[in-house]
């Protein structure tokens, strides 16, 4: 058994996997391969529609907000959001927490104003900024919900920012309760906690659109994206079918509840785990800990070889951490099984042991 703790492209459901693998050969019992057939016709517009209404009903989303399937990564988000909401003289407030939330910024400067309305730079990104400052005529407040690679996630959403809450909640979608509707815009690569790379999803109040006065080009207008219902051109037909299937396993298995309830006793088994454990070592403030993505790291550097070295032979892939932070990372989505975190928490225990 292989234990698949990748920081994205991630583990999926292994159903999932299953059914989306059948449908590559024989789709429906149509005879036709899921890749071979017109996005424009009826099998597929049932895909698309039950993605979205799939969407609806687990986030609990009101008429206001709609519910696309784009292309380009969250990346492209990083400048469509600007582009479509940021006013000519407009200011946009960004909370500055990591290196995904530092693309976010490097973008939107291209469009106009930012303030930064609360930064966790000074020290180092360990943390979440507890104490914003937020300009009341901002156009928007832009947070990442969840910092991949620094291993950090906001707890205590700023909801009463005062201005319409944007957030890039690709390393954390679907994966704990929200109140949604207090968004005004959320979005995500799908390749982390709902599907495969190649489609995102954008939640929006379309409340917010159309008061730029610059040119968009139509790809990138999300007015024309609402109005075509994501068929604005060729969507990615098979990475919105996986991510289709991978939102209805998290429905059987019983929703946000549900899966918030698993993750949380992921999470505390794996950190609980690494406070008893003095070889291990946390750098992440303890409030701002990521449900998702826990980073730690040993003091010294040939430990840390011959743990990976260790994980490697107990089937472990992923462990290694992000270039920029370095040790170890261990993502825990939502397909994660809390046996694969008793396995390496299990493992560092066990190496623990026989290194004091
Ligand atoms: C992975 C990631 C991205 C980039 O996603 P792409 O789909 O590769 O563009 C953006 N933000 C966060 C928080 C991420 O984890």
């Amino acid at each position: 058994m292989v234990h698949n703790f990748n920081a994205g492209p991630s583990v999926l459901p292994k159903e999932v996997f299953e059914e989306a693998s059948q449908s590559i050969l024989n789709f429906n019992n149509s005879g036709l391969s899921i890749l071979e057939i017109g996005h424009r016709t009826p099998p597929f517009e049932n895909v698309m529609n039950e993605a979205r209404e799939l969407v609806k009903e687990l986030m609990n989303l009101d008429n206001d907000h709609e519910v696309l399937f784009l292309h380009g990564g969250a990346t492209t988000q990083f400048m469509q959001i600007p582009m479509n909401l940021l006013t000519e003289n407009g200011i946009a407030a960004y909370t500055e927490t990591g290196t995904w939330a530092g693309k976010a910024i490097k973008e939107a400067k291209l469009f106009g104003h930012v303030e930064i309305a609360g930064s966790s730079k000074e020290d180092n990104y360990t943390s979440i900024p507890n104490k914003l400052s937020v300009i009341p005529t901002a156009v928007y407040l832009h947070i990442t919900s969840n910092e991949t690679i620094a291993g950090t996630q906001w707890h205590n959403i700023p909801y009463d920012c005062g201005v319409p809450l944007i957030a890039d909640m690709s390393s954390d979608i679907l994966s704990r309760r929200l109140d949604f509707n207090k968004f005004d815009l959320i979005y995500a690569g799908a390749q982390k906690n709902m599907g495969a790379a190649g489609v995102n999803l954008v939640v929006i109040n379309k409340n917010i659109l159309g008061k730029v006065e610059r040119a968009i080009p139509s790809m990138l207008d999300y007015r024309n994206h609402i109005k075509e219902e994501s068929m604005l051109n060729t969507p990615p037909v098979f990475a919105v079918y996986v991510a289709m299937l991978t939102l209805r396993w998290l429905k059987k298995m019983g929703g946000l509840a549900k899966i918030e309830q698993l993750n949380e006793e992921k999470a505390s088994l794996f950190y609980s785990t690494l406070d008893s454990l003095p070889i291990f070592k946390g750098p992440v403030a303890k409030e701002d800990r990521s449900k998702m993505n826990a980073v730690f790291v040993m003091d010294n550097p040939e430990l840390e070889k011959e743990f990976l070295e260790s994980c490697k032979k107990e089937n472990m892939i992923g462990v290694k951490g992000h270039r920029s932070v370095g040790g170890f990372r261990v993502s825990m989505y939502n397909a994660l099984t809390v046996e694969s975190v008793k396995a390496i928490t299990d493992l560092m225990k066990h190496f623990a042991q026989t290194k004091s």
